[in-house]
């Protein structure tokens, strides 16, 4: 069974608060569209990803980057942007799931409940039980109780054989509030599989907070450490942490030798699993020689990123007696902030010597270790 996922995120909806609809606001750094896309997309069963978007962000091409989605404009109506993202659907795909940007927290085990009941229905979506009294009301008082036995909450991703739901698409009145009605209009049966709970959509501000809530209990924390020595050498300055330093030596390496910026890459690749510069960038390879060590940070941040991973911070410490590096301390954070895409607050960057002990106290070279965290929600 070869599935795509639609994210349908073409609405204007400003009713969470703020100018911006809620599938573009900032859910702890990132757009909310951005969580379910990503989810969607390191699924092993999902083969292509697409995203519907309003016809005014396909040209501010303003929606969240996610290598090998496609995205589509979308039409007046939801109908019509679900259909204009069945259009994009590829030619090897039997079944799509269809989702809700402002449901950030899907999961995996949702979207394989839906794919297991797609393998013996024509539709499958997951819904949750109502459970609390439902009451009528008008002007503040109860007016009546509302018999709740049969009544379920209905969520995404709603899921189908691509076929029938193309075919129920075309013959749709318009009126549908969702897949499922329309692929019931057409007499296609949906099978009801168990929501969750914490698969809220994004309606007011509230919702905000209590996705936040949410993912903060899901967080997974990384930290990663690196050490680096590079040996001083003839030369008239050294590269720290990014900065031109001028001393009355350089520090010998393959690369520019930038031992603080070396550390903290190394930091990254520690708190991934993910080896060292090293590894990534083999001194043994002629390409690396003398080259800028922001290739090697800048690497590891993307390395990151593509495994879902914010930059929490980052601290470095520089071990040796010269130069002094404390003049150059706010600038060296700068620089780092920006190869690594973060506010300066998140780096430190600051110096010890060792007491004229050891290989740094003799000015034979300079040290420097890092810790950095990792953060995805
Ligand atoms: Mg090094």
């Amino acid at each position: 069974m070869t599935t795509a996922a639609i994210i349908v995120a073409a609405g204007r909806g400003t009713r969470a608060g703020g100018d911006l609809p809620k599938q573009w606001r900032i859910l702890r750094g990132r757009p909310v569209a951005a969580y379910a896309m990503s989810r969607f997309a390191s699924h092993p069963a999902i083969a292509q990803l697409i995203l519907v978007v309003h016809a005014d962000d396909i040209e501010t091409q303003a929606w969240p980057r996610e290598p090998d989605a496609t995205v589509v404009a979308g039409g007046a109506t939801r109908a019509a942007s679900v259909r204009a993202g069945l259009d994009a659907v590829g030619d090897n795909i039997e079944t799509v799931l269809i989702h809700d940007a402002a449901r950030p927290l899907v999961n995996d085990a949702l979207i394989d409940r839906v794919l297991a009941a797609l393998e013996t229905s024509d539709g499958a979506a997951p819904a949750l039980a109502v459970t609390d009294t439902l009451w009528q009301g008008a002007d503040g008082a109860v007016q009546g109780v509302q018999d709740r036995a049969g009544l379920f909450r209905a969520q995404t991703p709603q899921g189908f054989r691509l076929a029938p739901l193309r075919a129920a698409h075309a013959a749709a009145t318009g009126h549908e509030t969702d897949d499922v009605a329309v692929a019931r209009a057409a007499g296609l049966d949906v099978t009801i599989v168990a929501g969750d709970e914490d698969n809220l959509k994004i309606t007011t501000p509230e919702d905000f907070d209590r996705a936040e809530r949410l993912m903060r209990q899901n967080m997974d924390i990384r930290v990663g450490n690196g050490y680096d020595v590079h040996r001083f050498g003839p030369g008239d300055h050294v590269w720290l942490c990014g900065v031109q330093v001028p001393h009355t030596r350089s520090l010998q390496g393959h690369s520019d030798a930038d031992v603080g910026m070396h550390a903290v890459t190394d930091a990254i690749y520690g708190a991934l699993g993910k080896g060292d510069i090293g590894q990534h960038f083999p001194p043994s390879d002629p390409q690396w020689k003398g080259a800028a060590s922001h290739i090697f940070l800048k690497h590891a941040v993307a390395l990151a990123k593509s495994e879902g991973f914010e930059i929490g911070n980052a601290d470095c410490t520089l071990v040796c007696e010269q130069p002094k590096i404390g003049p150059h301390q706010d600038a060296m954070k700068a620089v780092m902030a920006a190869y690594m895409g973060l506010d300066s607050g998140r780096i430190s960057v600051k110096a010890t010597t060792s007491e004229r002990l050891g290989f740094t106290g003799r000015e034979e070279g300079i040290a420097s270790i890092a810790t950095v965290t990792l953060i995805k929600t």
